[in-house]
């Protein structure tokens, strides 16, 4: 056996609790990891407080995304003590997850760590910067640049926020980041932020079109927030959406789309292509700022992931949070 945080589903909603996990009770696959670091994404928050329904399989044990290292494999690209990432796929909604020191998943499923990246820092970036760097590569594949206009980060001080203004100042973009949480000013700029706003600028009900403010935006926010970006992007522009942090839903109009050409581009990062999911680890390997990385990301051990994953979706964690496993 081995130790795992296990969700189970009563009459009074989601539990969860620290507990011994049996390896033959493992799911299917042709890779068993050791873990040792996973992370804190929002969807993990959900899963854990049960305030969303992530998790389709009970008893589950959550954790979207893990680091680890090959102990065994039947998959002809990994052999014992490879160092591997996962990220998506299910794990830790419909296949048992990340915050285990064991799991056994698809090797289709996993990434080989870059080299000259640990796996404390892959988990530092996680799925929210990965997620993050596949809505860059969105922007850049639609081909809006740096010098069309200045890009808008919403959610700037959340995970994906802050992966994402490093990355686009690091690509030279002028960041304008958006915030609920002014105190944070500081470290947004230490990130690249040339800007910061008010995210209550932008998460009311707006006009069909406002001034126009900015080329392209990666939005973490959905609801108002990304209505109001889309109806302030510039001519020909182009908006990431990758999140729902204020809601699911879109109360916006067309007029973005027919009346200044303005592209609405979505990311997913759980059921991505492995050709692309190479690239976007390739490119964080080669362009986030290792030192900037450091700055956002905070180290919990396994025991603080419930406490943390309730003050995540409260707002209250800043940037990025390892979870060693131990
Ligand atoms: P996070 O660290 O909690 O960041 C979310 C940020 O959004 C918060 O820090 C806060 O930033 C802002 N925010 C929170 N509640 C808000 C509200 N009611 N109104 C306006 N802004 C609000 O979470 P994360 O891990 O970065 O994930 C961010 C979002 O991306 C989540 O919705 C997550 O589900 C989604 N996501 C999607 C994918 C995908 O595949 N598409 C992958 C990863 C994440 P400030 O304090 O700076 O305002």
């Amino acid at each position: 056996t081995f130790k795992a945080l296990i969700a189970n589903k009563g009459e009074a909603g989601t539990s969860v609790a620290f507990g011994e996990f049996a390896e033959a009770d493992l799911m299917e696959g042709d890779v068993i990891v050791r873990v040792t670091h996973s992370t804190l994404n929002y969807k993990d928050g959900l899963a854990i407080t049960g305030r969303a329904p992530v998790v389709r399989r009970w008893p589950m044990i959550p954790g979207i995304d893990f680091a680890g290292r090959v102990e065994s494999s039947e998959h002809p690209e990994f052999k014992p003590g490879d160092l591997v990432i996962l990220n998506g796929w299910g794990t830790g909604e419909t296949h048992l997850g990340a915050y285990a020191q064991k799991s056994r998943v698809k090797g289709d499923w996993l990434v080989p760590l870059p080299d000259g990246m640990t796996p404390a820092e892959a988990m530092a970036i996680g799925t929210a910067g990965y997620t993050a760097m596949l809505s860059l590569l969105a922007l850049e594949r639609y081909g809006v640049k740096p010098a069309d206009g200045p890009v808008v980060v919403t959610g700037a001080a959340g995970g994906v926020g802050s992966v994402a203004t490093a990355l686009l100042a690091k690509a030279g973009w002028h960041v304008i980041a958006s915030t609920g949480r002014p105190e944070e000013a500081d470290y947004l700029k230490g990130l690249g932020a040339a800007e910061i706003i008010d995210r209550n600028e932008l998460s009311g009900p707006g006009r069909p079109l406002g001034k126009e403010r900015w080329i392209a935006g990666v939005d973490a926010v959905g609801s108002h927030t990304l209505a109001n970006v889309l109806s302030m992007t510039k001519y020909g522009g182009a908006v990431a959406a990758c999140g729902l942090a204020q809601g699911m839903d879109l109360p916006a109009s067309v007029a973005p789309f027919i009346l200044r050409g303005v592209a609405l581009l979505g990311i997913d990062s759980v059921m991505c292509p492995k050709p692309r999911r190479l690239e976007a680890w390739q490119r964080l390997a080669r362009d986030l700022d290792r030192e900037k990385l450091a700055a956002m990301t905070t180290t919990i051990p396994l025991e603080d992931v419930v406490e943390t994953g309730r003050a995540l979706l409260d707002g209250k964690v800043r940037g990025r949070v390892v979870v060693e496993i131990g």
